[in-house]
Order: structure tokens, then sequence, then C-alpha cells
């Protein structure tokens, strides 16, 4: 009989690739999503009856909500909680807005997990390699692996001094660290955590190309935003959202992945080594993409940059990952093609 799973931040640019994944293999997908419109829209573009919502309107206050959906779901087998917030476009404070709905929401649904998920037995958390990588610890010469975690420390009423970055890899770390010990008191419940880099490539739906994600939105910025001084903020690892979402599938159908961090790291960049791609490949954005140094990336990264080793990660997950120059050709690709740049 078909398995029933629980995802949450369904509507998101990961989770909605997932879905698409789930429902290719017959899983019955519940998923949360905020509101009935974005449900109803979303129930439309997958066209499938194995596809159904619920509303979570917000994780900060989502006790009643999660307990409500485990307890009239008794066949939820499987839970990939992908809900967060990412630099969302209403923030203002990095306590209210990024870092106590994450893990209030992740304490709220995993106690309805333990109190009314009876027959849940994986448990897969979409964390981030902001849970292992400090960007305080760049310059270092340092080598981070699945073994390694982001050191930020949170000093809680303390929002005024918490700036963006800080808060999101605070939400992520302190996150994770209670999936953890929830795994540890419940072993009933089989624990896998997905930590991506940057993740890029295209949307699901061309529709959300107006309405693109943080991480997406990034990229696209090279296109959409002219020759603005801000095309200088990115550095880091980079993965493609459709390998994301194999590993989330790969994450609770395999044993080897029970009690692991799966980080997800193809290559790292530059904003630099995003530009050189984009020129090449896209030779009539001559006027639009800045140049920046071409080729200078090398030097910046064999300089500043902390080496991933995700050797461990690459074993268990035994596929060839999309290359960063194919997915940030998809993604600019459908951004021109859906915008008419
Ligand atoms: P999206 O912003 O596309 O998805 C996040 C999802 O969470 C959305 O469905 C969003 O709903 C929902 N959500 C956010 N805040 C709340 C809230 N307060 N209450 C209820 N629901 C909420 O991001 P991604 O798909 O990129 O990210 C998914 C997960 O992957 C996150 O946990 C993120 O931290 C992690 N991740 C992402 C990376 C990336 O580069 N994209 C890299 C590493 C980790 P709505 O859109 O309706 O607000």
């Amino acid at each position: 009989m078909a398995q029933t799973v629980l995802i949450t931040g369904a509507t998101g640019f990961i989770a909605t690739y997932v879905i698409k994944l789930l429902l290719e293999q017959d899983y019955i997908v519940i998923g949360t999503v905020r509101t009935m419109e974005k449900g109803d829209n979303f129930v439309k573009n997958f066209q499938n009856d194995n596809f159904s919502y619920v509303i979570v309107p917000d994780l900060t206050d989502s006790k009643q909500h999660f307990e409500q959906i485990l307890q009239s779901h008794p066949e939820i087998e499987i839970v990939l909680h992908t809900a967060s917030p990412v630099f969302p476009r209403y923030y203002k404070d990095a306590e209210q807005d990024l870092i106590l709905p994450a893990i209030n929401g992740t304490k709220n649904l995993l106690e309805s997990v333990t109190k009314y998920g009876l027959n849940v037995k994986r448990l897969v958390y979409t964390s981030s390699d902001s849970a292992i990588h400090s960007v305080n610890r760049e310059g270092q010469n340092l080598v981070e692996n699945e073994d390694s975690w982001n050191d930020v420390e949170w000093v809680r009423g303390n929002s005024k001094d918490i700036d963006a970055v800080t808060g999101y890899d605070v939400s992520k770390t302190y996150t994770e660290r209670e999936v953890w010990e929830y795994s540890s008191k419940n072993p009933n419940v089989k624990v896998s955590v997905i930590n991506p880099a940057y993740v890029f490539g295209p949307q699901l739906f061309d529709e959300t190309v107006h309405e693109l994600n943080y991480s997406s939105d990034l990229l696209g910025s090279l296109v959409t935003n002219g020759n603005g001084d801000d095309y200088k903020r990115l550095k880091g690892g980079f993965i493609d959202v459709r390998d994301v979402a194999k590993a989330h599938l790969f994450a609770f159908q395999r044993d080897n992945t029970i009690n692991k961090r799966l980080f997800l790291n193809e290559t790292t960049f530059t904003e630099q080594t995003l530009l050189d791609i984009v020129n090449a490949k896209f030779p009539s954005l001559h006027d639009k993409v800045p140049k920046g140094v071409p080729g200078s990336d090398k030097e910046t990264l064999r300089e500043s940059f902390t080496v991933f080793d995700n050797t461990k990660t690459k074993e268990i997950l035994d596929f060839e990952f999309i290359s960063l120059e194919q997915g940030v050709f998809d993604t600019i690709d459908q951004i021109i093609k859906v915008k008419g740049i």
C-alpha cells in the first residue's frame, strides 16, 4: 500500500521538487501551506489526486495545527520538515522573523509527532550548510565536513545585535540541534538531516519565477538588477535543487542515511564564478551583466575559503551531482524566457 508523507513548507522552492518526485513514486503527499490561495494554486499546478494540503499559517503558532494534522492522519509514516523562514521579504527582526519560527515550529512538529504520529517511522529535517560552516572561521585553512558545526552563539532577547545572516545561521544551527536531541530521545523515529549549500536551479513551475525564493533571487538578480554594486555578495557552496530533492527521498528510503547529516555541496563559487558562467553562456546579456574580473574567483577561493569535504555524503548518495554550470544555465535560461529579458 502507498505510504503517506507529510511535508511542511510544501510551496517552497525545494519542497516543490521533493513533492514532484514523491508523486512520481506514487506516495500520498500531505503538504502544509500558509494560505488556502497558495494551496489551491499548488493543487492546480500538480493536478494529482495523491496531493492534498493542510494550512499552517505560521510556524511560531503551529502547535495546534500540527497536533490536529497528526491526529487526523494516523496513516502518516514519513515526515519531511522543510519549512523555515529564509530571509523573508517581511523580515524586520532576527528573533521574531527567523529564529523563533524555525525553532518553535520544529519543536511543535516534533512534539506532535511524539504525541500523535504513532506510525511515523522516518523524519527528514532540511537543515543547511549554515549549521556546518561558520563565516567567522573563513581564511583559517580549515576543512569542514559532516561532523562540523557552526559555533554561532545566540544571546536570547538581543535581536538588535543580530544581523540577518547571523540570525539565519542561529535559526538553522539551533533548530538542527533540537532535531538531534529529539532523535536521541525517540529511537522509534529514524532521523536524517539534509545540509544543503546554496541551492540554485530552475523553478518547477514557471509562474514562481515572478516571486523567486531567496537563493534563486540572488542568482537571478545578476541578470535583472543590471550593474548595481550589490553583486559582490555571494560566496559559498552550490548544489542543484533537483539533487536536493533526490537526497530527501534517499534520506528516508535507505537505512544508510539514518542518523546521518547529508552535506550537499557540489562545488564552491564566488559571485565572479557566476558572472563568468553567465557571461560565457549568455552573450546576449553582455550589457546587463557585470564583467567583474574574469577568472579572479580561483584566487579568492584559495585564499579565503574553507575547504568543504563531503566525501561521506557522496558515498551514501551514489549519484552524480548536477554541475554549477548546468544549474546556473538552467536557472538563468528560465528567467530570461519567462521574463522576456
Ligand atoms: P522557500 O522560501 O522557497 O521555502 C520555505 C517554505 O517555508 C515556504 O513554503 C514558506 O512559505 C515556508 N515558511 C517560511 N516561513 C514560515 C513561517 N513562519 N510559517 C510557516 N511557513 C513558513 O525556501 P527554500 O525552498 O529555499 O528552503 C527550504 C528549506 O531549505 C529551508 O529550511 C531552508 O532553510 C533550507 N535551505 C535552503 C537553501 C537555499 O539555498 N535555498 C540552502 C540551505 C538550506 P511561504 O513561501 O508561503 O512564506
